[in-house]
Parts: C-alpha cells; sequence; structure tokens
C-alpha cells in the first residue's frame, strides 16, 4: 500500500454555499424535494471529483448531509422522538427537516457545539424504551451513488459509542446502556457496506479523546468485539481527532480494528506512543494538516518528521487532522485578500493538494516535488519574519505586562460606593444587554453602503438616527443604564476586528455553523494593536442624547480570539493577551471620554473550555487575566460590566468571580433561575443581572412572570446585588416584541422597588 493521501470529510455548503441557497429555498416553499435533493447530489458528485483531482486516494462518503451529521445518525438508527409522529419506515424530508428546525407545534432537537469547534450537531434524543431500526439507507445509498461515477469511496459513520455519548435519555439516564440494542443496526449498515463492496469503512470516534469513565471504555471493547464479529468482512478506520488519546489509547489500541486515525496536529506528541505500541498491522493514518484552521503548512518541516516513521512502517495514510468541515472551500475564490496574508493559507482544497505533495515526497523523494517544497518553505519564512505579522512595538508591551495591570486598584468592596455615588442607580436597576433589533432597514441601509449605494455620510445620517430614536425611547421608557443600540455593527467580533490590525476578512470564506447557517470566521495572522480608538464616537453621540448613563460596549478578548480563526505560530493565550491590551486602550479612552459604564461581553469564555478537565485550568488563568488586562486600567468609579449568554456556571463559578467585574449579565429566564444557585453557592460578591426575558422566543413576558423570576433571584442573592435586564441582546427580535417587553421588565423592576 505504501503512502496515501486521505479526506476524512469535506465541507458540504459548496464552494458558492449551493447547499445553503437550495435548503432556504426549499424551506420557503419555493422549491420541491426534488430539486433539493439534486443540488445535494450535485455537490456530491463535484466534491467527489475534486478530492480525486487534487490527489486523494481515499474519499470519504456519507460525510455529506442536508444538515447535520449527527441527525442523520438519529435517522439512520430511528432514533426519532415521538413528538415527530413517525410510524416507522423511511424518514421524509417533512419529518427530518421538523428534527432539525421544528414545525408548527412540535419543537426541534437541541442544538449543541461539536466537541470545542463552532459547528453545532442535534443531539441525539432517546426514550428509556429506545429501540433502534435501520431507518435510512444513505450511507449505502451515497456509497453507490460515488460508485457509480467510477469513484470508489470509504464511508463514513459516527461510531456508535460517540452517538451515545453525545445523546441523552429523555429520562436523564445514561444512553450507554442503549448500546447492545443499537450495535444490531450499525452491524446491518456496514454489511450492506461489504456486500456493495466497500473494503473499508471510517468510523469516527471523537470521544476517545476526551474524558471516558471506565464504563465507556468498557463500551468501546464490546461494541467492537460485536462488530467486527458481526461484520468480518469489512476494515473499520477507527478515526480519532480534536486531540490526544491519551490514557485512551490502550483502549483504542486493544479494539479489534484494521486502522486508527489520530490527530498529529492538536497532538503531535501522541505520535512516539502510538508508533511504539501500535500492532505492527495496523494501519495508521497520521492527522498531520490542520483540518481546524487555515494556515498553509510547513511542508519541509513535516517531512522531517515523516520521513523517519514511512522508513519505519512503508504503509502510512496521510489525511487532515480532521475532517475539513470546518475550514472554508477554496482560497482561490478569495481574490481580494492581501496577497502576502492569501500566502500564508491554505483552505480544504489547498489542504488536499499540501497532503498529495507530502505523499509524493514521501513515496519518490523532495527532488520529485521541488517547487512546490520550495514555496511553501518561502511561505513559512515570510510567516516567520514578516513585518505584517511581527509588530514589536506590541511584542515589548506583551513582554512589560505586570500583574498590577490585570488588578483594579482596589477590591470590589472599596468600589461599590464610589460607583454609586457617580451613578445614583435605584435599587434593581434596568438596562439591557447592548443591541436592538436589527431592523430589515438596518441591513438594507449596511448592505446598501457596502455596495456603495449609500455614502458614507448617508449611512452615517442613518445610524445617528436609529441610534437617536433607540436612545429617546429607553429614556422615555424609563431604563436606568442606556445603550446605544449597536446599529452600527454587523457582528460583535467582525465590527472590532475591522478596526484592528493583525486581522484579514474574507468575503467567500464560509464555514458551515450549523444546516443552512454559515459565518466568516476573521482571521488572526499577525500581532494584534488598536490604531484608533474603535467605538467612542458612538458612545459619545448617544451619551449626549440623555442624561441617563450610557454604557459603552465592548466585545472581550476571549470572546474574539475564540470566534476566530487564530494564528498558531504562538500560543493562543498570547495573541489573547494582544487583543486585551487593545481593548483596554479602548476601554480608557472611553473613560477618559465620560463613560462611567462599560460593558466587556465575554459571550464565548465558556465555550473555549478543553475538551479535557486537567486543562480546564490553564485555560481559565490565562483567558480570565485577559478579561482582567482589559477591565483593570479603569479607576474605581468605573463600572466594569460583564455580558455571558449561558447558564451553566457550577464548573467555571471561580474563574466568573476571579474576572471582577462589578456586574455580570447572564442568560436565566429559561432555567428559571436555578444557575443562579452557582454564584449563591460560591458567595459571588459583585450584582449580577439574571435574565428575566427569554430572548430566543418572540413570546412577551408578562410583568408578573418577571416579577416571579426576581423573587426567585431574591432567593439567592442579596437585594443590593440584583440587576434587571434580558438574557441577551435584542438584535434578533422586532421592536414590536421589545417594545412591549422591555417596558414590562421596567414595570417589574417598580413593582420589586415597592
Ligand atoms: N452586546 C451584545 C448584544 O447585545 C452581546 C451579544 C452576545 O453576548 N451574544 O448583542
Ligand atoms: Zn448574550
Amino acid at each position: 500500500m505504501g503512502v496515501s493521501v486521505a479526506t476524512l470529510g469535506f465541507p458540504r455548503i459548496g464552494p458558492r454555499r449551493e447547499l445553503k441557497t437550495a435548503l432556504e429555498t426549499y424551506w420557503s416553499g419555493a422549491s420541491d424535494p426534488e430539486t433539493l435533493s439534486g443540488t445535494a447530489a450535485g455537490l456530491r458528485e463535484n466534491t467527489w471529483l475534486c478530492q480525486h483531482d487534487l490527489g486523494a486516494d481515499i474519499v470519504p462518503s456519507n460525510d455529506f448531509s442536508l444538515y447535520d451529521h449527527i441527525l442523520d445518525t438519529s435517522v439512520m438508527t430511528g432514533a426519532i422522538p415521538a413528538r415527530y409522529g413517525w410510524k416507522g419506515g423511511p424518514v421524509d424530508h417533512t419529518t427530518y427537516f421538523a428534527m432539525a428546525r421544528g414545525a408548527p407545534g412540535v419543537t426541534a432537537g437541541e442544538m449543541t457545539k461539536w466537541f470545542d469547534t463552532n459547528y453545532h450537531y442535534l443531539v441525539p434524543e432517546f426514550a428509556p424504551d429506545q429501540s433502534f431500526a435501520l431507518s435510512s439507507t444513505k450511507a449505502v445509498d451515497e456509497y453507490r451513488e460515488a460508485k457509480r461515477l467510477g469513484i470508489e469511496t470509504r464511508p463514513v459513520l459516527p461510531g456508535p459509542v460517540t452517538f451515545l455519548l453525545l445523546g441523552k435519555m429523555q429520562n436523564g439516564g445514561d444512553p450507554l446502556t442503549l448500546l447492545p440494542r443499537l450495535l444490531p443496526v450499525y452491524a446491518d449498515v456496514l454489511s450492506q457496506l461489504a456486500e456493495l463492496g466497500a473494503s473499508w469503512v471510517q468510523i469516527d470516534e471523537p470521544v476517545l479523546v476526551t474524558d471516558l469513565s471506565d464504563a465507556a471504555r468498557a463500551a468501546f471493547t464490546d461494541a467492537y468485539a460485536a462488530l467486527t464479529k458481526a461484520v468480518p468482512g469489512i476494515r473499520l478506520m477507527l478515526t480519532t481527532y480534536f486531540g490526544a488519546l491519551g490514557d485512551n489509547l490502550p483502549t483504542a489500541l486493544s479494539l479489534p480494528v484494521h486502522g486508527l486515525h489520530i490527530d498529529l496536529v492538536r497532538a503531535p506528541e501522541q505520535l512516539a506512543p502510538v508508533l511504539e505500541a501500535a500492532r505492527p498491522d495496523l494501519v495508521l493514518s497520521l492527522g498531520v494538516i490542520d483540518g481546524r484552521n487555515v494556515w498553509r503548512a510547513d511542508l519541509s518541516a513535516l517531512l522531517d518528521r515523516l520521513e523517519p516513521v514511512f522508513l519505519a512502517r512503508r504503509d502510512i495514510i496521510l489525511a487532515p487532522s480532521c475532517s475539513l468541515l470546518h475550514v472554508p472551500v477554496d482560497l482561490e475564490r478569495e481574490r481580494d485578500l492581501d496577497p502576502d496574508v492569501a500566502g500564508w493559507l491554505a483552505f480544504a482544497v489547498q489542504k488536499i493538494t499540501e497532503l498529495s505533495v507530502l505523499a509524493t515526497a514521501l513515496r519518490d523523494g523532495r527532488e520529485a516535488v521541488k517547487t512546490a517544497l520550495d514555496a511553501s518553505d518561502r511561505a513559512a519564512a515570510s510567516r516567520r519574519a514578516h513585518e505584517k505579522i511581527h509588530d514589536q512595538t506590541v511584542k515589548a508591551r506583551l513582554a512589560a505586562i505586570t500583574p498590577a495591570m490585570a488588578r483594579r486598584s482596589s477590591p470590589f468592596e472599596k468600589r461599590r460606593q464610589p460607583q454609586h455615588d457617580s451613578l445614583k442607580l435605584p435599587l434593581f436597576p434596568t438596562t439591557t444587554i447592548g443591541s436592538f433589533p436589527q431592523t430589515p432597514e438596518v441591513r438594507k441601509a449596511r448592505a446598501d453602503h457596502a455596495r456603495g449605494l449609500l455614502s458614507d455620510a448617508g449611512y452615517e445620517d442613518f445610524l445617528k438616527a436609529e441610534t437617536a430614536r433607540a436612545v429617546r425611547w429607553q429614556d422615555n421608557i424609563g431604563l436606568d443604564a442606556l445603550v446605544h443600540g449597536e446599529f452600527e455593527r454587523n457582528d460583535m467580533v467582525q465590527y472590532f476586528g475591522e478596526q484592528l490590525s493583525g486581522f484579514a476578512f474574507t468575503k467567500h470564506a464560509w464555514v458551515q455553523s450549523y444546516g443552512s447557517r454559515c459565518v466568516r470566521p476573521p482571521i488572526i495572522f499577525g500581532d494584534v494593536s488598536r490604531p484608533k480608538p474603535m467605538t467612542v464616537a458612538w458612545w459619545q453621540y448617544a451619551q449626549s442624547l440623555t442624561k441617563r448613563p450610557m454604557k459603552g460596549m465592548l466585545t472581550g478578548p476571549v470572546t474574539i480570539l475564540n470566534w476566530s480563526f487564530v494564528r498558531d505560530d504562538q500560543p493562543r493565550s498570547e495573541t489573547c493577551f494582544q487583543i486585551a491590551f487593545a481593548i483596554r486602550d479602548e476601554v480608557l479612552d472611553l473613560e477618559k471620554a465620560g463613560a462611567s459604564m462599560i460593558q466587556i461581553d465575554e459571550a464565548a469564555l465558556r465555550e473555549g473550555l478543553p475538551l479535557r478537565r486537567a486543562d480546564w485550568q490553564t485555560y481559565l488563568d490565562w483567558s480570565v487575566t485577559a478579561f482582567r488586562i482589559a477591565s483593570s486600567g479603569v479607576q474605581d468609579a468605573t463600572q466594569i460590566h460583564t455580558h455571558m449568554c449561558y447558564s451553566e456556571f457550577n464548573d467555571i463559578i471561580a474563574a466568573i468571580g476571579a474576572m471582577d467585574a462589578d456586574v455580570i449579565s447572564i442568560e436565566t429566564a429559561r432555567s428559571k433561575m436555578e444557575l443562579l444557585d452557582a454564584f449563591a453557592g460560591y458567595q459571588y460578591p459583585a450584582e449580577i443581572g439574571p435574565g428575566v426575558y427569554d430572548i430566543h422566543s418572540p413570546r412577551v413576558p408578562t410583568v408578573d412572570e418577571m416579577v416571579a423570576l426576581l423573587n426567585t433571584a431574591r432567593t439567592r442573592l442579596r437585594d443590593d446585588q440584583i440587576w434587571v435586564n434580558p438574557d441577551c441582546g435584542l438584535k434578533t427580535r422586532k421592536w414590536a416584541e421589545v417594545e412591549p417587553a422591555i417596558a414590562a421588565m421596567v414595570a417589574a423592576a417598580n413593582a420589586m422597588r415597592t
């Protein structure tokens, strides 16, 4: 076999987001299922041919999905909750999309983040008496479809243990108890694939890089023994990614599979232990090209590591670290990018080419691919030294960081009085999280401005009018701490990234977030600094319209980091500290301009937690430090707010406390204030705004409901700790919902005061 090149999965949305368009047209009722299926088949065909032409020897099938591959697995195994009214048999589009997105009268499945990526999957939902039955032939059909096009593929299935562990039992029980019932369905699919001629199947078990219980490890042993026995004719490539096997390595190596894929980008250190302990006949697939990030690889450096492995083992597969789902499709489309920056990047297409160069070099020697290696060497050298990346002033500032920079001058108890003296807020002060509705008019003005149809001055006038209207409305309705409304912001990260040095933005580099939703994360390629104030003028304008305090509104360094493609030539923490200094400068400029209340949102702090618990503290230490660098330069009397849009704090409450914000607003409306237990148990000293308005729903809450929630909050917190606010920003809502909801919220606060 020698060296071959494999891919583990390719972006599904298409180079021009064709799948998004096809899905949304179908959902709107403007096209039929056949048209949607036709587009999907076209995308699959192009994807297979493209990977093949780029030099991939092993190309996957069944990595495509109309919405999500875990949803596909729920459908494949018949794990379809009763509320969808499915009676068995093939699952049609209506049921499938009801599970994905909800339908009149039925809620969608829960969605959550896929490991530590920004992709979201639909959480499998199991009944206590769940039975499984093969209910979709998608995996088999797509294998056959490729074969008809003359392409032999390696079908992909999410593995049974990962599938169960990612799911939830409706009664809170342990999904692993369902394994014996689930395995026959897997065996059935595998035998059908074997009958059609598939020799290998890629079976993804990424939970093997997470902390596993003994029971979960035992489940692996049982599952793979059973599958190998049931379908002796097929070879399984057990595929792991997003980290090191670590303490699960012995389990992984003990399984009766024919191949093992390991992630050598996230966990290069596992190569040696795997080589040492793997059976000689185990086919190793080495994930050497980063499937999670957009950087061009240093091919010569990789060859230095790979050549000895090749000499020792002869048969190896080279692959991306994980599915290429997480990177954009093709750099070639990005015509307007700075050519220097473009020279440092590789998207899905380019990454397959890199693998093919590596394979040729191993097979035929480096001379055979000299041109490609030279180009890679030049790119690597340019990245090491380029002035667009390396800013000595930024590096010097970071080197001179002192503990005092990450500490407010006084503790919270001392800051509290000066803040209250200057702000003169009532008990149960009311505020909102920052954004007001991004109406069709706001979007249109932004789009017109971007296209040159609306002048800079015209756009500015429009934004001022929107801001003024929002400020006057807040003033009239009686909110205590006002916001300007964020009408000028396209996105809470992009808006800042576009004004910072070291960031690049793409036009076409979309990646799937979930279903038809795609994002274009900023690319942080160089040292970050802030050439000039970013938000001060908007804050000044808004404050000029009211006597009440206007909050300055910023996105925090950890959130900017976690929602971007981050450079890989220095630790993430270092990049985060650079962003933190840029935000610190902005905070100080806001304060200088007169802001006495500044909110620094850290929506993505929790989601950046590493997959392994043992790594949590290190992450929390530097991310909290970054927040504190950003927030600690101000006077005692300046009140620092932060906001986090989630409702699970138990694990990280000490870190939240260590952020030392004066006020934190969180999402609590749906959880009925349960999460406040974490704050109460920890004796969180500072002020808290537990959300009383679920902004994810169009429903307008009543005064009584909000009073009831606040009364619950009162059982966990002191009265003088409690703020009254919605769960999150209001950008996705309509004014017709926001106006009555916020009026009711103000009334609820008034009721609490009397
Ligand atoms: N200030 C932002 C807003 O109101 C916060 C959004 C968020 O945390 N997701 O939209
Ligand atoms: Zn939020």
